[in-house]
Order: C-alpha cells, then sequence, then structure tokens
C-alpha cells in the first residue's frame, strides 16, 4: 500500500486510502451480514439502511434544507443533460444556458435536441479561458431555467459567484467536478447535479439534489426512467440502484466529516491549488495558467507551456516521477493538474516541487 500513485486524474479520480481500505475491509462481509453489499438485494434492510444513511449525511455535510429532494441516478451526468430539459423546459419558454466551456456546450446541445433555447452569456470568443461576468448575463423573463456549470473540468475555470436569476426561474447547476468540495447555498438553486467520480466517490452514481415543486410532477409524456419524480416519490429505489457505488458515496462522506466537514475541505482545497498556482505565477512565465486569474478553478488547474515539444517532456518525466494524469485534454492541451477532495495536500506540495525542479532543468 505504500506505492499509491500522484494521482491527478480528471475523473474518475484519486479517493483517500483510508475509504478504500474500509472498503476492502467490508468487501467480503459487510458487517457480518455473510456477504457483501453487492450481492445484497436492494430492498434489504441493511442497504436501505445505507441508502437513507447517505442521504442524510449529505444534507448534514451541505446543509440541504429538508424542501429538497436528494436523489441517486445513473447514467452520469451526460443524461442530467437530457433529463433537464425533457422535465423542464416548456413550449415556448427558452432554456437559458451560460456558455463557459467544453460541458456547457455539450449540456447546450442535448437541450437543443428537445425545444427552444438562448445563450445567455458566453465566453467563447475567449476560448472560454474565463468566467463570463454575471453583469452581462442575460435571462429572459420566460425562460424555463438558466443552466450553468460552476467548474469547467476541461478548461480549469470555476464560477466564484453564482449567477441570480428572478424567483420564477429555476437555477440548474451542473456541479460534477467541484460538488462538496466548497460550502453553497443551496437555497440559490433549484437543481444542483454531479456524477459522484470526481469529488465524492466512484463512477455510477449521479447525485441530484432538486426542490421539492420541481421533484413533485412532471409532464406525462417523459418516460417513467427519465422523470424526476419517479425517483424522487420512490427515494432512489424505484429500479435497482448503482448500489456499490452510493456505498462509496457514504465512506466518502463520512471522511468529509472526519476532516471537518465542507467547510474545512474548502480550505484544504484551497491551500493545495495555493502550491500549484503559486508555482505557475513563480515561473518567471516558464508556466502560463490557461485561466484567467479571476476565473481559476480551485479543482483543475490548467497550465502551458513554451512549447509542444516541453509539454510532452513534461508529461513523460512526470509520469517516470510517479505522477498519473496530468497531460491536458485535447481540446485545450498542454498540463492539467486535477485536486480533487481526495488528493492530499502531501501530493500537490510535490507535483509544486516537482515543477520548480523541471523548470530549473528545462528553463
Ligand atoms: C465529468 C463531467 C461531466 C460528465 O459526467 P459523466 O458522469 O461522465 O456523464 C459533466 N459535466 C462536468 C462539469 C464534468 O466535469
Amino acid at each position: 500500500m505504500t506505492n499509491r500513485a500522484l494521482n491527478f486524474n480528471a475523473g474518475p479520480a484519486a479517493l483517500p486510502l483510508e475509504v478504500l481500505q474500509q472498503a476492502q475491509e467490508q468487501f467480503v462481509d459487510y458487517n457480518g451480514a455473510g456477504m457483501s453489499i453487492m450481492e445484497m438485494s436492494h430492498r434489504s434492510a441493511i442497504f436501505e439502511q445505507v441508502n437513507s444513511e447517505t442521504q442524510q449525511l449529505m444534507r448534514k455535510l451541505y446543509g440541504i434544507p429538508d424542501s429538497y429532494k436528494v436523489l441517486f441516478l445513473q447514467g452520469g451526468a451526460s443524461t442530467q443533460f437530457s433529463m433537464l430539459p425533457m422535465n423542464f423546459l416548456q413550449a415556448g419558454k427558452p432554456a437559458a444556458y451560460v456558455m463557459t466551456g467544453s460541458w456547457a456546450s455539450k449540456a447546450l446541445k442535448e437541450a437543443q435536441l428537445i425545444g427552444e433555447t438562448v445563450v445567455a452569456a458566453s465566453s467563447e470568443a475567449d476560448k472560454y479561458n474565463r468566467i463570463p461576468e454575471l453583469s452581462s448575463i442575460v435571462v429572459p423573463e420566460n425562460a424555463s431555467y438558466l443552466h450553468f456549470t460552476s467548474n469547467e473540468t476541461i478548461e480549469g475555470t470555476q464560477f466564484a459567484q453564482f449567477p441570480e436569476v428572478p424567483d420564477h426561474i429555476p437555477l440548474i447547476a451542473d456541479m460534477s467536478s467541484d460538488i462538496m468540495s466548497r460550502q453553497v447555498d443551496i437555497s440559490q438553486f433549484g437543481i444542483i447535479y454531479a456524477g459522484a467520480q470526481k469529488n465524492l466517490g466512484p463512477s455510477g452514481v449521479t447525485i441530484v439534489i432538486l426542490r421539492e415543486d420541481l421533484a413533485a410532477s412532471n409532464p406525462k409524456h417523459v418516460p417513467t426512467m427519465l422523470r424526476y419524480d419517479t425517483h424522487a416519490k420512490a427515494d432512489s429505489l424505484y429500479n435497482t440502484p448503482p448500489s456499490f457505488s452510493v456505498y462509496m458515496v457514504n465512506l466518502m462522506l463520512k471522511w468529509i466529516e472526519a476532516k471537518g466537514g465542507v467547510a474545512a475541505l474548502e480550505q484544504y482545497n484551497l491551500d493545495k491549488t495555493k502550491l500549484i498556482y503559486d508555482a505557475i505565477d513563480q515561473s518567471g512565465g516558464f508556466y502560463r495558467g490557461f485561466a484567467q486569474t479571476g476565473s481559476r478553478s480551485a479543482m483543475n488547474i490548467t497550465f502551458r507551456l513554451q512549447s509542444e515539444e516541453l509539454e510532452k517532456r513534461f508529461v513523460k518525466e512526470s509520469e517516470q516521477h510517479g505522477f498519473i494524469g496530468l497531460k491536458g485534454h485535447r481540446s485545450v492541451g498542454g498540463l492539467r493538474a486535477s485536486t480533487y477532495n481526495a488528493v492530499p495536500y502531501e501530493n500537490c506540495k510535490v507535483l509544486a516541487e516537482f515543477m520548480d525542479d523541471f523548470q530549473r532543468r528545462n528553463g
């Protein structure tokens, strides 16, 4: 167990060693049940307990009001891109999207298949290297909802503050790459959704936090599995849930609690990213951050070097030193370090030191 990779993967991503070890301990025999959690009925008392405790932990740690439902669904955040417009895009009322990068674009594309959409703001002209000014976001009075991506995983940008909408327009956020990495006021939102595999666990489960009125009833023509009311009424147990993934999220939430909760984690995450942003900013231009300073993400740090050749050398050498996942996404190029909740401070420190050392040898 001493041979852990220095894992900066964008997703699925690092999990805490303690969480993996606890899962390992319970893997074959869950608390004396004589079977693995994977072998149990999802209708069993044991799994129902895991399901409801996971919900409750999330409510407690993230400050989710009682007037919201917490759902554990399948299909990834990508299925939410379709489910949202299928359930909430009404005829004659456009869905508004803030265009911040790759994931926002995918979300918009799905809504366009369903109905009328409008771009409320966009930073495409700047290659999505920044978050649009909140004051530049224009939401039509009759919009069905406003959708935005709180953290753009590929470009490495993040909203510092969230868009404001009138009460009758639900605010919907794709928080796939920053859910529970910082404190948020849930009551600002109609819906928050996220795949678990970046900040909260393994792949296979999608977390949806939605206001009760939005979970109450959906248009009759929407298929049963793609309706929020189906899953809300059944407490996420309408059909077979991704039980092992939910269990892993449960362990991850307990780890967050032991760390001091989301507020403590937020500071921890900022301390981690500061190490790496400092290495960029103090390199005299050897490393160049992709995101504009005011839009920088505390989750995905994107940066470039002077040439692609040097970038290739950086990736190769980093791998020789035990680092994983530092190659940037092909659409942005360069390098990317993802520093989600479970990535240890110590690993970020080792990366910052490696960056300094690489510069000394190649600068
Ligand atoms: C990873 C990611 C997605 C896609 O998630 P899947 O679970 O793979 O569908 C969507 N949005 C953002 C912001 C992401 O980071």
